[in-house]
């Protein structure tokens, strides 16, 4: 018997293990993916939002601003790669400057800290590449960029090696209550707690009437995305905005953690696992993009990717303990800024449980994580690097210069990635301009050596998707 169940490895399930993990309580992550931070998680626009956007007086917005200054400390801590780069709200006339007069005022009610307008000369001296259109913008220096994958499973690794459990491949199916506490029936069996946590994203309104009468519905709304290679980087220096309308933050122009400058998102309703990028949808992202940085490339696209969110139609995320099945949380309807807000959530759920239990500190508790990255080393620690451990001296991802070192040190941390993608997003192999197509059949030689597997059963992402499927000339010399 579990004390406490989540159900669905994304940035808030991860967050709310991390947090829990403080506490000597037996906690488990039920994931129907093969890897965490695989839904919705993995395909977003990756940044820390300020927090000028949300309603005041809304748990948004508190989650927004916290979680803000939180992701900042997560990150030192548990070495996840971020950015504190600020955000611009671009406006080109007179409507747009009382757009961005009232996001001042909602940020400054928020507590956003440092926000004002700039004008025009500060503000081409900050972005020299925007359009000469521009008349005015809204600075938040508190926004920053961040690895959105890697949140997750930074905090899941550390989590895990605390003492909490996380199952993979197992899709919840059922919730039923029995006297005081739950079953949860699985493809993989049934598991018993005595509260559960609903972060299943897209699927949390299915999840939620397993338990209680239907009080919301998610519409899943796509948003498409071009990744432009590390040879655009510069175009912008920081997150690049357009006033908001209807649609939500509008189309953005921003470098990323890795390098790369990513240019998106478009909205539109989809069914929930629809991740498709559409002409349609691409042009409406160039179209928003050219308008506000008009000298763009985007024919330097290494990438187009879409990433769906859990919209309910509300203008709050539903969060804290059902009104009528006792001991059933809700972290559900987490759309923008979701990220953002995980870590600030789950320090909130984590204190609404640990009001209903009696934890102690768990003496196991892991809070801090360091990764090697050899790409980022001075020439004297590669050396040393190398010297410890020679995997660290092949270079197996060319693009973004990651070392077999790196992949076999992935494979053995405490959530081992299990495809190629999960690799990637551990390690980077396979982010570059190539996608993947030198580093590929090599990672594949060394998830299939270490992990003492043959390379037809690793698949892409999930089982079922395998990139190998056997031989098609003999081995020479046998
Ligand atoms: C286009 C777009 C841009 C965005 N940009 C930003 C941004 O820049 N900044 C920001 O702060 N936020 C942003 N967001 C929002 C943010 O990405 C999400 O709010 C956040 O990732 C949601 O995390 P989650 O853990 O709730 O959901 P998810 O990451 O989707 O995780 C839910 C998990 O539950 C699992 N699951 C579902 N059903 C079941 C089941 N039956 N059994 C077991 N597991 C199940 C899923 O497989 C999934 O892994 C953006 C979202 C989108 C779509």
């Amino acid at each position: 018997m579990e004390d406490i169940i989540i159900i669905g490895g994304g940035v808030c399930g991860c967050s709310l293990l991390y947090e829990l993990s403080q506490y000597d309580l037996k906690t488990l992550l039920i994931e129907k993916k093969s890897d965490i931070g695989a839904g919705t998680t993995k395909a977003n626009s990756a940044i820390a939002h300020a927090g000028y956007d949300p309603e005041p007086n809304t748990k948004m917005a508190k989650y927004n601003v916290d979680g803000n200054k939180m992701i900042e400390i997560l990150c030192a801590n548990l070495d996840i790669a971020y950015k504190k780069i600020g955000s611009l709200v671009i406006g080109f006339d007179d409507t747009d400057r009382k757009s961005i007069e009232k996001l001042l005022d909602k940020g400054k009610k928020n507590g956003v800290p440092d926000i004002r307008i700039v004008e025009k000369d500060e503000l081409f001296k900050m972005e020299p590449n925007i359009s000469k259109d521009a008349v005015c913008a809204l600075y938040a220096p508190s926004a920053g960029i961040i690895s959105p994958w890697e949140l997750a499973s930074a905090q899941a690794e550390c989590a895990v090696e605390g003492g909490a459990k996380i199952e993979l491949e197992t899709e919840v199916l059922s919730i039923k209550k029995e006297k005081d506490f739950w079953t949860v029936q699985t493809n993989q069996g049934d598991f018993k707690a005595k509260y559960i946590v609903n972060a299943a994203g897209v699927n949390s309104d299915s999840i939620s009437q397993m338990v209680e009468p239907q009080f919301f519905n998610i519409t899943p709304k796509s948003g498409e995305y071009f990744l432009l290679d590390t040879t655009e980087n510069g175009i912008v220096n920081k997150v690049i905005f357009p006033c908001p309308s209807a649609l939500g933050k509008g189309i953005l122009v921003s470098p990323t953690v890795h390098g790369n400058i990513i240019v998106g998102p478009d909205s539109k309703t989809v069914e929930k696992d629809d991740t498709e990028c559409t002409i349609k949808g691409l042009q409406t992202v160039r179209q928003g993009a050219l308008r506000t940085v008009p000298s763009i490339n985007l024919r330097a696209s290494i990438r187009n990717f879409a990433g769906i969110r859990a919209d309910a139609g509300l203008e709050d995320f539903i969060v804290g303990e059902s009104k009528t099945a006792e001991g059933f949380f809700n972290i559900a309807a987490i759309k923008s800024p979701g990220l953002t807000s995980a870590p600030a959530i789950a320090k909130d759920i984590a204190q609404m449980l640990l009001a209903k239990i009696d934890a102690k500190p768990n003496p196991n508790f892991v809070s801090k994580r360091k990764i090697k990255r050899f790409k980022y080393m001075s020439g004297a620690e590669r050396a040393q690097t190398i010297k410890e451990n020679p995997h660290y001296g092949t270079i197996v991802c060319r693009c973004e210069t990651v070392t077999e070192g790196e992949i076999i040190d992935a494979l053995h941390r405490p959530v081992p990635p299990r495809s190629l993608d999960a690799v990637k997003r551990r390690v980077t192999a396979g982010m570059g301009r190539c996608q993947g197509g030198f580093c590929a059949p090599r990672v594949l030689e060394i998830m299939s050596r270490e992990l003492k597997i043959k390379q037809t059963d690793i698949p892409l992402d999930e089982k079922g998707a395998y990139i190998v499927t056997g031989r098609t000339k003999k081995e020479s010399g046998g």
